[in-house]
């Protein structure tokens, strides 16, 4: 049975920054489909400290729902996500180079 309440990188059950493997410090919890895999929230939408530039709660995979949105709905029309895509599952390798792009974007 695969623990959700540990972080992916390091294996912690903590939250937050402090994380001595992943690339942001951020401890990253993306099993978890009733909370934000950041920052622990069961919230949904903008208002994520720990998910910069964005500021997104991204929820973890394993509902049969949006990650960033809770919909049932699957394809197009999330208005949370960035891509405007509905995202159920999502492999933690493919998060950061998602994030590099955005900070690419950002920076320039
Ligand atoms: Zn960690
Ligand atoms: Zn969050
Ligand atoms: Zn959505």
């Amino acid at each position: 049975m695969p623990d959700n309440s540990k972080c992916v990188y390091c294996g912690s059950t903590n939250w937050g920054t402090g994380c001595a493997y992943s690339a942001t410090r951020i401890h990253y919890h993306p099993n978890d489909p009733s909370r934000c895999r950041y920052c622990n929230s069961p919230n949904y939408g903008s208002g994520c400290q720990l998910n910069p530039p964005t500021g997104i709660h991204v929820h973890g995979v394993g509902g049969n729902v949006c990650v960033y949105c809770a919909s049932p709905n699957m394809g197009s029309g999330c208005h949370i996500n960035p891509m405007k895509k509905m995202v159920r599952s999502e492999s933690p390798q493919k998060m950061p180079f998602l994030r590099i792009q955005i900070m690419v974007k950002y920076i320039s």
